[in-house]
């Protein structure tokens, strides 16, 4: 059956807008929101009541599901301004089928493609003066669905909250980011919800990586769970390698995110000659490469930070540095990325959505 609904967006704007009181040079990511947010309720089997409404706390049991077994699935997407003040968007219908195919995973009902879009693009507009001109600063989108059902029984939850909630962003900087790579902790197993953006993969990453920053390192390079033998995702991002001129990265499965940031630049990169392969990448092959000195470069790929370079790698309590490359492809691909999404360039692959 096809998730739909035929009732009207109920939209209730705030009295008075609280944008004066931000300082737009000075956004902690993710932590600042818009003056409006959606919510919609899957109830009797079917989703009700668009709302979009200012921005606030709900009112929810405790005893709702997703406290106790943490049916919550979530996306991450963002809104930019060009140099005209136009806003777009970027495949914003990746994320709307991502975030069914990660519901589906956990057991949740799929959200009505109309309403998504619909919301989505009301809500933008809304809040539009949100969104800072100048490359780097962006509305942060993020959608998310939890289980609203009261009862601690375990079981799928029949009722269900979709909201989306906006934060203003400015260009996120991570430095050069240091990995310890994985041999114990694992982030997603064969069969497991890695591939679904599922609220407790994040929660179940927070003490590995707390290990590696007590060793002076920022984030994990996650490795297959059976033997650590293969490099599968950086942190909360995809994973890219550069051994001499060629990319390297993890193929799609039920153990790794189907990143917008790692196909878009797996398609530009072909586009500019550049080889990549979608395969097991070694451990070990890695760490040779960084010993003969043919592994160029290292990157994690998504929409937060865009394209984060690796400047140093542990892997069994031996450290080896990185050389951080001028005219690297790290460089190179942000600068395409970027500049489809603010509108700067031609758009061959027909990426950008424009809201208004
Ligand atoms: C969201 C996410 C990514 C990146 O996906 P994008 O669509 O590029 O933002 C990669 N890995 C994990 C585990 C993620 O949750």
């Amino acid at each position: 059956m096809k998730p739909s609904t035929t009732q009207k967006l109920d939209i209730q704007k705030v009295e008075r807008s609280r944008i004066d009181q931000v300082d737009f040079s000075n956004l902690t990511f993710g932590s600042t929101f818009s003056d409006h947010m959606f919510e919609c309720d899957y109830k009797d089997g079917k989703w009700q009541n668009p709302t979009i409404k200012p921005y606030g706390p709900l009112s929810i049991s405790p005893g709702a599901k997703v406290f106790h077994y943490g049916q919550a699935v979530f996306e991450g997407m963002k809104a930019y301004k060009d140099d005209n003040g136009k806003v777009w968007l970027f495949r914003p219908e990746q994320n709307f089928l991502r975030i069914n195919k990660s519901s589906v995973r956990m057991a949740m009902p799929e959200f009505p493609r109309d309403i998504f879009f619909e919301a989505l693009t009301t809500l933008v507009k809304m809040d539009k003066d949100w969104i800072k001109p100048g490359l780097g600063n962006s509305l942060y989108i993020r959608p998310f669905v939890m289980a609203t059902q009261v009862g601690v029984g375990a079981s799928p939850s029949t009722e269900y909250k979709f909201m989306i909630l906006m934060s203003p962003a400015q260009a996120y900087y991570t430095g050069n980011v240091k990995v310890v790579i994985a041999d114990h902790y694992s982030r997603s197993a064969n069969g497991g919800v890695g591939a679904a953006k599922a609220a407790g993969n994040y929660g179940a990453q927070f003490f590995p990586t707390n290990l590696a920053r007590e060793k002076g390192f920022q984030q994990v390079i996650w490795t297959d769970a059976s033997n650590h033998q293969y490099l599968e995702e950086a942190g909360t991002m995809n994973v890219f390698f550069r051994v001499n001129d060629t990319l390297l990265t993890a193929p799609i499965s039920d153990r790794i995110l189907d990143g917008v940031t790692r196909k878009s630049l797996i398609a530009l990169a072909k586009q500019d000659n550049i080889k990549v392969e979608e395969r097991p990448v070694l451990v070990s092959e890695i760490v040779e490469a960084a010993e003969n000195g043919t592994l160029k470069e290292i990157f994690g790929a998504g929409t937060a930070a865009v394209i984060s370079p690796v400047s140093a790698f542990s892997y069994k309590d031996k450290t080896h540095e990185l050389e951080m490359l001028e005219d690297s492809f790290a460089n190179r691909f942000k600068k395409e990325l970027l500049d489809i999404q603010y509108n700067r360039s031609e758009d061959p692959f027909d990426w950008r959505f424009e809201v208004v």
